[in-house]
């Protein structure tokens, strides 16, 4: 297999080849994977996919390994749930959540971009993989090389919640706390990268790994049975995801598996932490990097590197953007677990308050198809939501002292009336 031609530079074009490369020598742009569409085209049909696993690999043509895939062999496909209660509780017509906060094996979208970058990280013979995280990659990255006995250096800001910290020590990486923000450990990261062979795999096997990302939307495709949404919710950090959503539709189009892209792509950060959506918002070219303040931690990269590639992507879908305030992610973290029984994390907080203030604003019209990207799990941001939470109700184990707690919260019961006005 393979279909991979080699590198490309996004912005002047010349062509690399496909090797351990990330930046354009001559103009600096970053480099990406170059596909050989033709050759996929007679390879990859409808008919084709129908005997696939329900995996990520089911694309492996448009994935840019050139042997088979050797970690994360069971990422992706994840359920895209048709969503009524929240649909009601918005008041759209027809809701989609995709939902990556059960991806295999850490239960986040990064399980996708892991999988590609550890499998290629192989082929390229190094022995070392490392990343510069904010939480949820670190937990991918460290659970995949523990699968395929690699050694793993991964570097995260030190104040993470604490069910990412633990969610990464457990696979017992060499995991390095640094007292700094996410930029902060990306700019020493890109040191380190220069100095020691190791894949870092959002740096220097970047390429590779960002198009990982393109497999939510080629499943999203899929379980619409081909068939696009017209309004996509995506959550935003580095803006490589939302780029590489975007990039798969026009990819499957261009392959003839659905019809002319036509799309709205949105993108939602944390009100503190929003660089690329105020860029739309002011119709600015310029993202301007700022320091980030949101409890959506794994969203708060204030200088995003592929902030430039998702603002395109949003103007040429013709969408628009919009941010989350910490009292509005955590209402939609509640509101999600409550009308569809998902707990997300953060992340998700940051989609789906946004999803409503772009559907308040009339921005999304009620009565379109609409998709949000759930990428993560809220079992890992717990910390965010616990306080917003009732205290747990405690009796003694017996009889008598249920139907005394019975009795004296028989008041307090709400109404069926009221839950509806509650969801509204
Ligand atoms: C990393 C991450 C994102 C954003 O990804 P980018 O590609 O950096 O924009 C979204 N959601 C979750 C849960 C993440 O961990
Ligand atoms: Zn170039």
């Amino acid at each position: 297999m393979g279909y991979v031609l080699g590198l490309k530079c996004r912005e002047c074009g010349r062509e690399y080849p496909k090797e351990v490369l990330f930046v354009c020598e001559y103009c600096f742009g970053s480099l990406e994977v170059d596909y050989d569409y033709r050759a996929i085209k007679k390879e990859l049909t409808k008919e084709a996919l129908a005997g696939r696993p329900k995996t990520m690999w089911r694309y492996k043509e448009l994935l840019p390994l050139d042997e088979e895939p050797t970690v994360g062999l069971d990422s992706g496909f994840t359920p895209l749930i048709r969503a009524n209660n929240l649909a009601r509780a918005l008041g759209v017509e027809e809701l989609y959540i995709k939902d990556d906060s059960v991806n295999h094996p850490t239960l986040s979208f990064k399980d996708r971009v892991v999988s590609v970058a550890i499998s290629k990280s192989k082929e390229f013979g190094f022995d070392t993989v490392a990343c510069a995280s904010t939480g949820n990659l670190a937990n991918s990255v460290a659970a995949q090389a523990a699968s395929c006995g690699l050694k793993a250096y991964i570097f995260i800001p030190a104040d993470l919640e604490s069910g990412k910290v633990v969610s990464s020590l457990i696979y017992n990486p060499n995991l390095i706390g640094i007292e700094g923000n996410y930029d902060e450990v990306n700019r020493l990261c890109s040191e380190i990268a220069s100095r020691y062979r190791w894949a870092f795999v959002n740096i220097n096997i970047r390429p590779y790994y960002a198009e990982g990302s393109k497999s939510m939307g080629y499943e999203i495709a899929e379980q619409l049975n081909w068939k696009l949404p017209k309004h996509i919710v995506v959550p935003s950090a580095g803006g490589s995801l939302i780029t590489k959503i975007y990039k798969s539709f026009k990819e499957l189009e261009k392959l003839d598996f659905i019809d002319k892209v036509d799309t709205k792509v949105y993108c939602a950060q944390g009100l503190g932490c929003a660089p690329i959506v105020t860029a739309i918002k002011e119709k600015s070219d310029i993202i301007r990097p700022l320091k980030p303040k949101t409890i959506a931690k794994s969203l708060a990269i204030g200088n995003p590197a592929d902030g430039y590639y998702a603002l395109d992507s949003v103007r040429r879908s013709g969408g628009w953007g919009e941010e989350a305030s910490d009292e509005e992610i955590i209402e939609a973290i509640k509101l999600l677990a409550k009308t569809e029984g998902i707990f997300t994390e953060t992340a998700g907080g940051v989609t789906l308050g946004a999803a409503k203030k772009l559907i308040e604003q009339k921005i999304i019209p009620r009565d379109e198809p609409i998709v949000l990207c759930i990428t993560g799990n809220g079992l890992k941001t717990q910390e965010a939501v616990v306080k917003a939470l009732p205290g747990l109700i405690k009796i003694k184990p017996s009889l008598a002292s249920f139907e005394e707690h019975i009795k004296n919260n028989l008041h307090q019961r709400i109404s069926e009336e009221k839950v509806i006005e509650y969801y509204i």
